[in-house]
């Protein structure tokens, strides 16, 4: 099956990458809704949230690690961000490869819509 951020973790599709490693990438949202809005990716293909299993704890973790370490190179770490997981439908989940939102560079709302 083919997926639309599997295709971009093997370089298949471009996009603005700004961080990759053995475990995530992070690139720019095509559809920035901040300054800063960035997709923390794992490189493992897990299609949502719900996927997840004990196994995959450590990615989690890469995960957020990531996003902070954009951030501070993002210069928003003090001003402040917000870090989202979308999950199905009631969730806004579009893409079925799990994300994680990075948005910053403006002040942001809550609750959220
Ligand atoms: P979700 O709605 O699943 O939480 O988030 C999916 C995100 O992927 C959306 O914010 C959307 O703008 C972004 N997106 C969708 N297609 C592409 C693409 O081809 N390239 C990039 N860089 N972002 C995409
Ligand atoms: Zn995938």
């Amino acid at each position: 099956m083919s997926c639309l951020f599997c295709d971009i973790v093997e370089g298949k599709i471009p996009a603005q990458i700004v961080k990759k490693d053995d475990h995530v990438v992070v690139f720019r949202d095509i559809q920035p809704q901040a300054p800063t809005h960035v997709l923390v990716v794992p490189t493992k293909h897990i299609s949502t949230i719900n996927d997840l299993t004990g196994q995959d704890a450590a990615i989690i973790g890469k995960m957020v690690m990531a996003a902070q370490e954009v951030a501070v190179a993002e210069g928003i770490d003090e001003s402040g961000y917000r870090m989202v997981l979308n999950c199905n439908k009631d969730g806004g989940q579009s893409v079925f490869h799990i994300h994680l939102h990075l948005l910053g560079g403006r002040t942001m709302q809550w609750p959220p819509g």
